[in-house]
């Protein structure tokens, strides 16, 4: 089957990323015709809007997209546009599987947990003002309703993926009314679900466990501002951040993204890891059905990453992202089905 899916290469290390994992996945043998639309500083300042209605459309029309990080100005400028996209196009659940990856040494060998980050409300509503000269006031929005919805998720999601156990993460002795509800709104999903267990961390302990000894947690289950934070940390567990997918899921819509940034700091050298953004184009596949292809990928990245010869600069090696990509793709035909 013939999938049509919108791309969207991003700012920063985006298209180096991006471009090899089509490469990737066009020789893969699916058959993708790319929606190719872009948003983010180029875009802006070709067009005057960082996000055009138009790329919002595409994703509309092709229900899929796979996305590079698009650079957020800091403290000014225009709005994220990767907050702009999950929220206009109602993605509300973040999904960032965190797992051990063959030949990647790190402290723990053991990590294989689920963040589920709410996306489309808390601190990320962009409601900002200025009380009076010298005072801002950022608003925080808790809803039930979207406390509930992402709760049915996290709680439904473990228990199709036979995941025993959903940790909810909050600040409620301190934020007791808006966290207080998240929580609330979690409780009465969970005792829903009799055979998945469940219990409670506050965000600050959460965050020590989890460097002490991550293997305790099964499903995270978080408000948008904690998630994101918690699952950069999560990331430093397995490797960084080149290693770590995500999956912005709507009811009907969804959008493949890395967990990192746009690494200003190494973009355009041809240094960037794609397997973050290779991940992600992985759960995509999962997301079409195409479960054999994602898994002969896999297993050809996994080959790769398990040998050890062919590495980016983050994991200690000299490969170009290219070179990288290339190393899989190589092991795929070596492998493929005959
Ligand atoms: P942004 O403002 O877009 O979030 P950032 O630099 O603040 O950008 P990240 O892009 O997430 O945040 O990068 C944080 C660090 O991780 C940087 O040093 C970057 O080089 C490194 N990094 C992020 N993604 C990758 C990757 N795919 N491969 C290698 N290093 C990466």
């Amino acid at each position: 089957m013939k999938h049509c899916i919108t791309l969207i290469e991003g700012d920063g290390i985006g298209p180096e990323v991006t471009d090899a994992v089509v490469r990737l996945l066009d020789r893969s043998g699916l058959e993708i015709d790319w929606d190719r639309e872009n948003a983010g500083t180029a875009t802006a300042k070709r067009s005057g809007q960082p996000l055009p209605k138009r790329v919002l459309d595409s994703i509309i029309r092709n229900h899929v997209a796979l996305k590079g990080p698009i650079e957020t100005p800091i403290g000014t400028g225009f709005a994220s546009v990767n907050v702009e996209i999950r929220r206009s196009l109602n993605l509300y659940a973040n999904l960032r599987p965190v797992c051990n990856l063959p030949g990647i040494k790190t402290p723990f060998t053991n990590v294989d947990l689920i963040v589920v980050r709410e996306n489309t409300e808390d601190l990320y509503s962009g409601l900002e003002h200025e009380v009076v000269a010298g005072v801002v006031e950022s608003l925080k929005i808790i809803t039930a309703k979207a406390s509930t919805r992402i709760a049915q998720f996290a709680f439904s999601y473990a228990q199709s993926n036979s995941r025993n156990r959903v940790t909810a993460v909050h600040k409620a002795n301190i934020m007791k009314l808006g966290d207080g509800l998240f929580l609330e709104s979690v409780r009465s999903v969970g005792r829903k679900f009799k055979n998945i267990d469940y219990d409670e961390q506050i965000v600050d302990a959460a965050c020590m466990h989890l460097v002490m000894n991550p293997s305790k947690f099964d499903v995270l289950l978080l408000p948008n501002l904690y998630g994101d934070i918690v699952s950069d940390l999560c990331a430093g567990l397995v490797g960084g951040l080149g290693l770590v997918p995500s999956a912005n899921l709507g009811d009907d819509l969804a959008a493949f993204e890395a967990v990192h940034g746009t690494a200003p700091d190494i973009a355009g050298m041809q240094r960037a890891n794609p397997t973050a953004l290779l991940l992600s184009a992985l759960l995509m596949l999962h997301h079409l059905n195409e479960n054999a292809i994602a898994a002969h990928i896999l297993t050809a990245l996994n080959t790769v990453l398990r040998s050890g010869k062919v590495r980016t600069p983050d994991l200690g090696g000299t490969a170009t992202t290219g070179e990288f990509i290339d190393a899989i793709s190589q092991e795929m035909e070596l492998k493929a089905p005959r």
